[in-house]
């Protein structure tokens, strides 16, 4: 994106637009529920000597931008003005240390009851999703462990493995493994009560309780009555130390009681900063397994296996191919495989192993968050017209389509407001925008085409 702000005039309005300026990349950027969460009522009050002072609503939002959005807001600050050096986090009123109800609920940023969690078809009790399942994780050298121990654990839960602490790199099969022990475990007995949940999430619920003076009766009593209880990405809370302190108690509750607990996280306890030796004693307790980077025969399996699920037949050279290319996130691997069954579709034909190389030429670039100017480019690409039209009057057809289509993936899937997305495509209204957005979510409905060419675009973004 453009610089927009004069860097050598920061007043007051200009500090008002800068912050509404990242904001707009902020929310491409993470969920909206984060946006809505942590970004709401913030503002920056002065940009003073190169630092720029955000003000935010309270102890723990500070602590959650700085230890978890500082990079982010940062790097786009910059983008803006590259004078700016550093962040700091000013509390608007200065209500203690302790995140305490009372005035807070009246002040406080109203934090989102619920934070949706991304599938619609998650099950709202539980929160786990039924994609998640044993029968469709591969096994091999590399999970094979972390898999025996999460089998032993649907076999005698809170008994062999208690708790069962899984961590490992990104994409490496964290979250399906042990989602697949939730879904087992319910599939046996539904009236098992489990509940997965991310350390954020929880972390949310907890400071919801306590703003409501509700921490002792319903998150307590929530938290406790579950029979397994998982929680993700539990190195998100090295930086919530009450958070931490409510989940050491509930750990003992549920665990005096063998309900079984399972976590992961994305290194090992001893490895995240700040966790107290109490918390890491007691994971100790149980199982720690390590699910390092898939090795090449199991990378090949897991294509096979995902290839087979969609009924796609691919050459074992590809399988190879990809094997060798994409090394470590099988996230990433399974987005390339999709974009090349549907590039195969769309084509209906086999994609030929240099397809698959140019396609992957394309597509593996580190993934950064992804702006405005990513949706349009990767869109345009697609059907191969110039990035330049799209901003243009011009209403021939092959522009106005692609062009309604960004519209509709900035508003469906990064949740950029109306107004924004005309601003930012050349200054339309945002009346058109709307009538783009609902022609599309029209045109969906009825033209299968159509959704394969959304679907291989959002592949491709992802
Ligand atoms: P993590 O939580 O470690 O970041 P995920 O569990 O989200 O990783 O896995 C990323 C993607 O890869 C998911 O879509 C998941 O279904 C898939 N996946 C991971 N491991 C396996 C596996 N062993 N077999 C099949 N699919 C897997
Ligand atoms: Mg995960």
């Amino acid at each position: 994106m453009s610089k927009t702000i004069n860097e050598n005039v920061i007043d007051e309005i200009n500090v008002k637009e800068l912050w509404e300026n990242t904001l707009v990349d902020i929310e491409l950027s993470i969920s909206k529920a984060n946006f809505s969460t942590w970004f709401k009522d913030t503002h920056i009050i002065k940009v003073e000597n190169g630092i720029a002072y955000l003000s935010v609503q309270n102890e723990f939002v500070k602590d959650w931008l700085s230890n978890k959005y500082h990079k982010l807001i940062l790097k786009i600050l910059r983008d803006f003005i590259g004078s700016i050096r550093g962040v700091e986090y000013t509390i608007k009123k200065d209500i203690g240390k302790e995140v305490v109800a009372e005035e807070e609920h009246k002040i406080g940023v109203n934090i989102n009851k619920e934070l949706p969690l991304t599938d619609f078809y998650i099950n709202k009790d539980d929160n786990l999703n039924p994609r998640y399942t044993f029968e469709n994780f591969v096994v091999g050298p590399f999970n094979e462990l972390a898999h025996a121990a999460a089998q032993a654990v649907v076999g005698k839960p809170g008994i062999v493995y208690n708790p069962l602490f899984i961590y490992g790199g990104t994409g490496h099969g964290k979250t399906h493994l042990i989602q697949s022990v939730g879904n087992q475990l319910k599939k046996r007995n539904p009236d098992t009560k489990v509940f997965y949940t991310t350390s954020e999430k929880f972390a949310i619920d907890y400071i919801n309780a306590v703003r409501s003076n509700k921490v002792n009766t319903l998150f307590k009593e929530k938290y406790r009555k579950y029979d397994v209880l998982i929680i993700d990405d539990i190195q998100f809370l090295s930086n919530m130390e009450k958070t931490r302190e409510e989940l050491f108690h509930l750990f003992n509750a549920l665990y005096d009681n063998n309900k079984q607990i399972i976590f992961s996280s994305d290194t090992h306890p001893n490895m995240i900063p700040n966790l107290e030796d109490r918390l890491k004693s007691r994971f100790s307790a149980g199982m720690i397994i390590d699910v390092p980077t898939p090795d090449h025969e199991s990378r090949m399996a897991i294509i096979k296996s995902k290839s087979l699920q969609n009924k796609f037949i691919i050459d074992d050279e590809v399988v190879d191919y990809l094997a060798l290319t994409i090394k470590g996130n099988i996230r990433e691997l399974e987005g390339i495989l999709n974009s090349i069954i549907c590039q195969s579709q769309l084509k209906d034909k086999a994609l030929t192993l240099n397809d698959v190389k140019a396609l992957i030429k394309n597509n593996i670039k580190p993934k950064k968050s992804i702006s405005v100017k990513d949706v349009i480019k990767q869109v345009a690409d697609f059907y191969q017209i110039d990035e330049s039209v799209i901003y243009k009057k011009t209403r021939v057809t092959e522009v106005v389509k692609p062009r309604q289509l960004i519209m509709y993936i900035l508003r469906e899937d990064f949740h950029v407001s109306y107004p924004t997305i005309g601003q930012k495509l050349g200054g339309r209204d945002h009346t058109t925008v709307i009538h783009s957005c609902e022609k599309i979510k029209k045109d969906l409905k009825v033209d299968s085409g159509l959704v394969k060419e959304v679907d291989q675009i959002r592949a491709m973004l992802s």
